[in-house]
C-alpha cells in the first residue's frame, strides 16, 4: 500500500505526483521542472502549502469555496449522511430525503418558474444534460430539427465532449475533434479586448445582434437554445456592457430560442444575487449549477429547469442520468451549504460589506500603470494587464506571458490570483472580510509592482 502524508519532504511528494498523476490543464514539462505546489490544508480564506506558506486564496479554489475552508458544519453533515445512507441512486423510481430537500430548496431560491432540478456530478455533466434535454424537448414538441445550439467564443461550459463543444475555447477545440456538429459560436461581449473605438454600449448591442444574424443564418426553426454565462468567468471575467443581455433576451424571445444560463460560477451569490441571471436581468429556461452549490466541498452539479420543459421531459422516459445524480452525501452537504448561506446572511455580507470593499481596492489597483481597467461584478473581477493604459494595448510578447509573470509573483507574495492570458482574475471566498481584502490589496500590489519592474 502506498503511504503518502503531508509530512514527507515536498520534493518527494512532487516527484511521486509528477510520476503518476495526470493533471488537468497543465503542461507536464512545467510539472517535471518545478513540481506542483502541494497544498496541505485550508482555513477560512487561507491555504497552507507543504513549505508552511500561508496563502490568501483569491480564487476560492476554482471559483467554488464560497464559504471558505474548514467549515465544520459541512464536514459533520457529510459524516452523518455517510453513516446513514452513503449512496443510493435516483434511477428507476427511487429517491431519498437529501435529494428531495435539496431540489425543493433550489426551487425556492431559483427565479420564478424554475422549479425542477436534474442533478449531475459536475458543471460539465450538467451542460451535457442540457444539450440533450433541450433537443429532446423540441423533438417531443414536434420540432426535431430544432436542435442547433448557439454559444459564444471564449465562453466556458466544461470539458466533456458535449460541454467542451458548447464552450468556445478554441484551444480546447483543437484537441479531440471538437466541437461536435450542431453547435455554433458567435463573438463574445468583451469590450476591453475587442471593442476598439466603439462605446461599450454600442459594442454590447453589436455583439448581441450577432445572435440574431446567426439564428437567421441557421433558420429559427432549427435553433434550440442559446447558452451563455451571465458573466463569463474562465474566459477572463468579462462583464458584458449593459446593452448586451436585454438585446439577447429580446432576440431569444422573438425567435423562440431557449436560454440556458450557465450559473456554474455566477450562481450562489458570486454576483451579489442568488443567481447571475437576476443580476443581469436574464429570464432563463434552464440554469446550470455546480461549484458554489456545495462551496466545492463535494462534487455536485445540476440543471434547474423551467416548468414548461420539465412537464415535457417528465412525461417521457428521458434516457439520461449519472450514477451520482443526486448523490445523498453531496445533496446533504449542498443543502447545509445553502442553509449556512441563508442563516449567515451571506448575500447581505456580499452586497453591504465585501463587494464595496473589494470594488474600492480594485479601483485602486486599476490605477496601477500595468493595469488597463477593472471588470467587476459582485465578488468576481479581472484586471487586464497592458503596456499602455490609454489605448488598452496588448503586449508585444506572446499572449499570456505578462499574466503568467504576474501569477508567479502573486505566488511569491503568498497570493493565489489566476491569469487568463494577460488578465488577472479574482474570485475570493464570499465570506472574505474587509481586513482580509486589505491583505489581498497589499499582496496584489506587490505582485503588480514586481511584474512591472520585471517588464521594464
Ligand atoms: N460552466 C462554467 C461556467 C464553468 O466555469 C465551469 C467550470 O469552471 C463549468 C461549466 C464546468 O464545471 P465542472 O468543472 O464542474 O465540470
Amino acid at each position: 500500500m502506498t503511504t503518502v502524508s503531508n509530512h514527507l519532504p515536498t520534493a518527494e511528494l512532487q516527484a511521486l505526483d509528477a510520476a503518476h498523476h495526470m493533471h488537468p490543464f497543465t503542461t507536464n514539462d512545467e510539472l517535471k521542472e518545478r513540481g506542483a505546489r502541494v497544498i496541505t490544508s485550508g482555513k477560512g480564506i487561507y491555504l497552507r502549502d507543504s513549505e508552511g506558506n500561508e496563502i490568501l486564496d483569491a480564487m476560492a479554489g476554482l471559483w467554488c469555496v464560497n464559504l471558505g475552508y474548514g467549515r465544520e458544519e459541512l464536514v459533520n453533515v457529510a459524516a452523518r449522511q455517510m453513516m446513514e445512507l452513503p449512496f443510493y441512486n435516483t434511477f428507476f423510481n427511487t429517491t431519498h430525503t437529501p435529494v428531495i430537500a435539496l431540489a425543493a430548496e433550489l426551487a425556492k431560491l431559483a427565479p420564478e418558474g424554475l422549479n425542477h432540478v436534474f442533478f449531475a456530478g459536475s458543471g460539465s455533466e450538467a451542460n451535457d444534460t442540457n444539450l440533450r434535454m433541450v433537443r429532446v424537448y423540441w423533438a417531443e414538441k414536434g420540432h426535431p430539427q430544432k436542435s442547433h445550439i448557439i454559444s459564444r467564443l471564449n465562453g466556458y461550459h466544461g470539458s466533456t465532449v458535449g460541454s467542451g463543444s458548447l464552450g468556445g475555447m478554441t484551444y480546447m477545440h483543437e484537441q479531440g475533434g471538437l466541437p461536435i456538429p450542431g453547435i455554433h459560436h458567435i463573438g463574445q461581449p468583451d469590450w476591453y479586448a475587442e471593442g476598439g473605438d466603439h462605446t461599450p454600449e454600442e459594442f454590447g448591442l453589436a455583439r448581441a445582434q450577432e445572435l440574431e444574424a446567426k439564428i437567421l443564418e441557421l433558420g429559427a426553426e432549427n435553433v434550440a437554445a442559446f447558452i451563455a454565462e451571465p458573466v463569463q468567468g474562465a474566459g477572463g471575467v468579462i462583464v458584458p456592457p449593459n446593452t448586451y443581455w436585454p438585446e439577447i433576451q429580446r432576440i431569444c424571445d422573438k425567435y423562440n430560442v431557449l436560454i440556458i444560463a450557465d450559473e456554474v460560477i455566477c450562481g450562489f451569490g458570486r454576483t451579489g444575487n442568488w443567481f447571475g441571471s437576476t443580476t443581469m436581468g436574464i429570464k432563463p429556461h434552464i440554469m446550470t449549477i455546480a461549484k458554489g452549490l456545495s462551496s466545492g466541498y463535494v462534487p455536485i452539479g445540476g440543471s434547474i429547469v423551467c416548468d414548461e420543459i420539465a412537464e415535457v421531459i417528465n412525461a417521457i422516459e428521458f434516457n439520461h442520468g449519472y450514477t451520482y445524480s443526486g448523490h445523498p452525501v453531496c445533496a446533504a452537504v449542498a443543502l447545509e451549504n445553502l442553509r449556512i448561506m441563508q442563516d449567515d446572511n451571506i448575500l447581505d455580507h456580499v452586497n453591504n460589506v465585501a463587494a464595496p470593499a473589494f470594488k474600492a481596492v480594485l479601483d485602486q489597483l486599476g490605477e496601477h500603470p500595468l493595469v488597463g481597467g477593472v471588470n467587476v461584478s459582485g465578488m468576481m473581477a479581472s484586471l487586464p494587464l497592458t503596456p499602455h493604459k490609454a489605448s488598452r494595448a496588448k503586449f508585444a510578447m506572446a499572449k499570456g506571458t505578462a499574466g503568467f509573470m504576474c501569477r508567479e509573483r502573486c505566488f511569491a507574495n503568498n497570493l493565489v490570483m489566476r491569469h487568463v492570458g494577460d488578465r488577472m482574475i479574482i474570485s475570493p471566498p464570499l465570506v472574505i472580510t474587509p481586513d482580509e481584502i486589505d491583505v489581498f490589496h497589499k499582496r496584489a500590489k506587490l505582485a503588480l509592482d514586481d511584474t512591472y519592474k520585471a517588464l521594464k
